[in-house]
């Protein structure tokens, strides 16, 4: 199988081949929170196999789900029909979502989640009456997928760079980065200048600005970036008042990760759009839902000569294998309580991390839920960072893959995103070998 895969797949990211494992690992099986290989080398699954495995690999329940669906049927198409799980899946989102939420619009991956909730916040405004509202605003460092549209709003400069000439252009704002700002470290006194960017660049051009577009608490791909208490809220408010969608990008913070089902119920945010994708299957098979207030919806009714239909549809939208196993991944978390189960688990780690921050090059640990990030520093003191060639965020998750936890670098921040079901104990066994890991490499 590793010929195979050297000779033929295209993996993303190609380079990532040779920093992050030599040779390539080639993963055969897996149970509860580890992946097997085909050695039968057993490694602890520390990214939840890209932020969506939520209760373990092999999880009875979904397995169970998936083979009652296929009994029935696999897959028909959304466009002029319905199916059974994904009408059930929809009312079940729409039951947990945060208040206002009440329209579902299926695709397949957290990208085009996105997608669509940019282009229909784009023709959202045509209807209403208001075709200047065209242009979004997002943050510096924000990951929003890799469609040309995403790619756009996106604010990571590696990703946008190349592609600059088929991209459009959204307003960027500063990410709300405590440990990096210039300004000050102390949102308490620093009156969140992040924030009251925005309501400067609105207060100028709220009639070209169609919608924010933010992942809110934690801008993943960016390396964990964690805004401080009241950001979201504020950024919020302010959309409402410059009368502008607010979108939550929830793909890599919905469903538990970060404590609570969704990441907007830490400040009581109701956004107007919020997209799903990641977890919403436990980690299973790729779904992915723009969920939209009835407001937006309507906007979109009326006749088709009126041009007024969503224009975008995917072959496998609300395919119901996928809605099979997202029911049963709901249902697990309603009767295992899994947010409830998750505050020992977060402490746990907290505990952990306390002695990891002590540690002589790390610059700053960031924690959310079970969503962990650890920058390292050449000279924490002066927050000197290391070159780029020393890959030493890099050299850090390899060697923790030698010890058997298979983690990622963003550049030099280590990312730790343990499925949901980690036991206190196996969370504990992970951290052990991170700092070990730290320990042994970042010199
Ligand atoms: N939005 C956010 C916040 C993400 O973290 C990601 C994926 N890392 C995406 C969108 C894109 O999701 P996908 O990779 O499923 O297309």
């Amino acid at each position: 199988a590793e010929l195979r895969d050297k000779q033929y797949v295209w993996h993303p990211f190609t380079q990532m081949q040779d920093w992050v494992s030599r040779p390539q690992k080639v993963i055969a099986a897996a149970s509860g929170i580890k992946l097997i290989d085909t050695e039968g080398i057993e490694y602890y699954d520390g990214v939840s196999s890209l932020w969506v495995n939520l209760h373990g690999h092999r999880k009875a329940e979904i397995d169970q789900a998936i083979i009652d669906q296929l009994g029935k049927v696999a897959h028909s198409t959304l466009l002029g029909l319905a199916n059974i799980p994904a009408a059930e899946l929809a009312e079940q989102l729409v039951a947990i979502a945060p208040h206002g939420l009440n329209k579902v619009f299926y695709s397949d991956d957290g990208s085009t989640a996105v997608e669509v909730a940019l282009k229909m916040a784009f023709q959202y405004w045509q209807h209403k009456g208001k075709p200047g509202k065209q242009k979004f605003i997002a943050l510096e460092q924000a990951y929003h997928g890799d469609t040309v549209g995403t790619v756009s709003v996106g604010g990571i400069d590696l990703f946008h760079r190349v592609f600059k000439p088929l991209l459009f252009t959204p307003v960027h704002i500063p990410a709300p980065s405590c440990y990096h700002c210039k300004l000050s470290s102390d949102p308490a006194t620093c009156g969140m200048q992040c924030a009251v960017r925005l309501e400067q660049v609105l207060a100028e051009h709220h009639q070209e600005i169609a919608g924010l577009v933010i992942e809110p608490l934690v801008q993943a791909a960016a390396g964990m970036i964690m805004s401080p208490p009241g950001y979201l809220a504020k950024v919020r408010d302010i959309s409402r008042k410059y009368d502008i969608l607010f979108i939550a990008d929830e793909v890599a913070t919905g469903f538990g990760r970060t404590g609570k089902m969704f990441a907007c119920e830490h400040e009581a945010v109701a956004p107007d759009m919020m997209t799903l994708s990641k977890g919403i299957t436990g980690g299973y098979m790729p779904l992915a839902a723009t969920l939209t207030t009835d407001e937006i919806y309507n906007a979109f009714l009326g006749d088709y000569a009126a041009k007024k239909t969503f224009y975008h549809g995917h072959s496998y939208t609300g395919n119901p294998l996928a809605c099979a196993a997202a029911l049963a991944n709901l249902r697990i978390f309603s009767e295992e309580k899994v947010i409830e189960g998750l505050h020992c688990r977060i402490d746990a780690a907290a505990v952990k991390l306390k002695a990891i921050a002590r540690l002589e090059h790390v610059g700053d640990v960031r924690q959310c839920g079970l969503i962990v990030g650890i920058e390292l520093m050449q000279d924490r003191s002066r927050k000197v960072p290391y070159r780029w060639d020393q890959a030493v965020g890099a050299n850090v998750c390899e060697q923790a893959r030698r010890l058997g936890l298979i983690i990622r670098p963003i550049g030099d921040v280590v990312i730790f995103m343990p499925p949901l079901a980690s036991t206190v104990s196996e969370i504990e066994a992970m951290l052990d070998i991170i700092e070990y890991a730290i320990r042994e490499t970042a010199e």
